[in-house]
């Protein structure tokens, strides 16, 4: 492919993944056109203000994630991600997403970084409890569950909105690190994640040669902080589009 990203084996890659890049595995992105986020307003299902008003609407609600992503399937863009870190080796492909699913580790990616949580995961509501999150594919519609360890409610193991991300210092430390920074089907709006790709504009002003990349189905509202945008869908766009030299 002529247009085809170059790669230098030595080279380090941050990849931004959203929820752009599950579409065509069947999963709703986060807006539709009337601002709701599957019929519903994201504040009323994803914020503490949410869980602390209406705990059972909020797991009715990842209830019903839980039930639709279960089927979902990963597509030619999260299986092109997971080449691309068997191409480069997985030290040198620092994949996050903000996504909840498990599609890119069921499209074989070896290292995937789950910045705002995981969909299969649940924890204690308490900060202080020593319960660990742990793998849970059970569906809440009826009575909320407990911890087992102190009696509080469990939680989805999520990131909402208001809340802070997972690991910012660590993926600071590798956007600051990396070559190329890829963001793959992310509208730009959600932050801390969206302002990622500034930390690359600031290296270029410092005269660093790192490079930045959207691929997408529409400019994101942070595309200005991109040298190259793709626009497409990330299952056409992402196959082949990275060729490693040796
Ligand atoms: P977003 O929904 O705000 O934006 C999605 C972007 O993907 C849009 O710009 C859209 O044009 C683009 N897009 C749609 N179809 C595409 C395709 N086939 N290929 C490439 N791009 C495509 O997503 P966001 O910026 O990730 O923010 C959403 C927030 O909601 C995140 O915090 C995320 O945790 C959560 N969320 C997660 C999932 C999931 O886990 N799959 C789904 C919905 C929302």
């Amino acid at each position: 492919m002529s247009n085809a990203i170059q790669l230098a084996a030595s080279d380090r890659v941050f990849v931004l993944t959203g929820a752009g890049i599950s579409a065509e595995s069947g999963i709703a992105t986060f807006r539709d056109a009337g601002g709701l986020w599957e019929g519903h307003r994201p504040e009323d299902v994803a914020s503490p203000q949410a869980w602390a008003r209406d705990p059972a609407l909020v797991w009715r609600f990842y209830s019903e994630r839980r039930a639709s992503a279960a089927s979902a399937l990963p597509n030619a863009g999260h299986v092109a991600l997971a080449d691309l870190q068997e191409a480069l080796g997985v030290d040198s492909v620092f994949l996050c997403t903000q996504n909840v699913d498990s599609l890119h580790e069921q499209a074989g990616s070896p290292q995937v970084f789950h910045m705002h949580g995981e969909l299969y995961k649940t924890r204690c509501e308490r900060p202080a409890c020593t319960l660990a999150p742990f793998e849970d594919r059970e569906l809440y519609f009826g009575e909320l569950p407990r911890c087992p360890e102190c009696g509080a409610r469990l939680r989805p193991h999520i990131v909402w909105f208001g809340e802070e991300p997972f690991g910012m210092r660590r993926i600071t430390r590798e956007v600051q690190a990396c070559d190329l920074f890829v963001t793959v089907g992310s509208s730009g709006v959600v932050y801390p994640a969206a302002g990622l790709v500034r930390e690359i504009l600031y290296r270029r002003q410092q005269g660093e040669s790192c490079r930045s990349l959207y691929v997408g189905l529409e400019a994101p509202a942070n595309a200005g902080g991109f040298q190259d945008v793709r626009l497409g869908k990330a299952g056409e766009v992402l196959p082949g589009l990275f060729t490693v030299t040796r």
